[in-house]
C-alpha cells in the first residue's frame, strides 16, 4: 500500500478501484503531505482524542488521524468509497467508517455511545457545497465539542473570523463567533488537491466556547434578528427589522430599543457587534 498524501499514491488507489470523482459530493482529495501534517498539528491531535472526520474520501487524512488520535469515526456519504476505505484503513484498529450523510446523522448519539458524551475534536477537509449547514448543525445541535479544525473555501474562512464594519462581516461571522473563537491557521493553494478546485482554500480552527461570550435570553430570536439585518444589508437596521414580517416588529419599537442602546437611528446591521445584537434581542 503506497502512502496516499501524494499524487502517485492517490492515482494508484483511484486506478485500482476505477474510482470516478463525484462533483456533486465536492470530492477534492488532498495530495500534499505537508498540508496533512500541518492540519494534524493545527488540530493538536493527541492519543487522548476522539476525532470525528467528515468526508474521509479515500482515507488520506484518516490515516494521519489514526496514527495520532485514540479513536476516529469517519462519516462518508459516497458508498463507492467504502471498499476503498476498508483497504486503505486496514492497518488500523482505532477507526470506524460510517456510510451516511453527515447532515442526517445523530452525532450526539455517537458521542454518547463512543465517547461517554465527552467533548470531541472534529477534523475535516469539508465538502464545500455544505460547509455552512455542517458547521451550524454541529453548533445548533449542541454536539459536545472541543474544537473544529476544517479546510474550507478561503473566502468562507475570512467571513468566519471577520469583525463589524468589514465587507465580509455577516450572519456567518456572528454565528461562528457566538459559539467559538475562530482562527485562520494557513491557506492552501488549489494545486494541493486532486482534482484541482476552482478556489483557494484555508484551514480554520474553531475553538468551542464552553460558555457563549454574551448573555442572550433567546438564542433563536437573536439569530432571527441577525439574519433579517443582513438579508437587506444596505438598508438601515430599523428598515430591515421592521420589513421582516415574521418578526412582527414596528419601526417605533426598534427605534426605541436602538435609542436605549445609544445607537443611531440610521445604523446598519453590519456595524453591530455580537454583544450589541445580544442586548438588542434581550430588549425586544
Ligand atoms: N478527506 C478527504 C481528503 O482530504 O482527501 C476528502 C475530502 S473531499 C473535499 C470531501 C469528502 O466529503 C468527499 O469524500 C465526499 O464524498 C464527502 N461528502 C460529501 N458530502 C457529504 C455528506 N453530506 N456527508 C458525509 N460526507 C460527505
Amino acid at each position: 500500500m503506497p502512502t496516499l498524501g501524494n499524487p502517485t499514491g492517490t492515482i494508484y488507489i483511484l486506478k485500482k478501484y476505477n474510482f470516478q470523482f463525484q462533483k456533486k459530493y465536492g470530492q477534492n482529495f488532498l495530495i500534499d503531505s505537508n498540508i496533512l501534517e500541518n492540519i494534524i498539528s493545527a488540530a493538536q491531535i493527541t492519543k487522548d482524542d476522539f476525532v470525528l472526520e467528515i468526508g474521509p474520501g479515500i482515507g488520506t487524512m484518516t490515516q494521519y488521524l489514526c496514527e495520532n488520535a485514540r479513536e476516529v469515526i469517519a462519516v462518508e456519504i459516497d458508498k463507492k468509497l467504502m471498499p476503498i476505505l476498508e483497504d486503505t484503513l486496514s492497518a488500523y484498529n482505532n477507526v470506524a467508517v460510517i456510510n451516511a450523510d453527515i447532515l442526517k446523522l445523530d452525532i450526539n448519539r455517537i458521542v454518547d455511545e463512543k465517547n461517554g458524551g465527552r467533548p470531541i475534536k472534529v477534523v475535516a477537509n469539508l465538502p464545500y457545497y455544505i460547509t455552512t449547514p455542517i458547521i451550524m448543525g454541529l453548533f445548533e445541535k449542541h454536539v459536545p465539542l472541543e474544537s473544529i479544525t476544517i479546510m474550507v473555501q478561503k473566502e468562507v474562512a475570512e467571513r468566519m473570523q471577520s469583525k463589524p464594519g468589514t465587507k465580509d462581516y455577516g450572519a456567518l461571522s456572528l454565528a461562528v463567533q457566538y459559539y467559538s473563537a475562530p482562527q485562520v491557521m494557513f491557506t492552501v493553494p488549489a494545486g494541493c488537491f486532486m482534482p484541482r478546485p476552482n478556489v483557494d482554500s484555508a484551514v480554520i480552527k474553531l475553538i468551542y466556547h464552553s460558555k457563549p461570550p454574551v448573555d442572550v435570553n433567546d438564542e433563536g430570536l437573536m439569530f432571527e434578528l441577525i439574519r433579517a439585518s443582513f438579508n437587506q444589508r444596505r438598508k438601515t437596521l430599523v428598515n430591515s427589522l421592521s420589513n421582516a414580517t415574521d418578526l412582527g416588529l414596528t419601526k417605533d419599537k426598534v427605534l426605541s430599543a436602538l435609542e436605549k442602546l445609544q445607537l443611531a437611528a440610521t445604523v446598519r446591521g453590519e456595524a453591530l457587534t455580537l454583544e450589541q445584537f445580544a442586548r438588542l434581542s434581550n430588549m425586544l
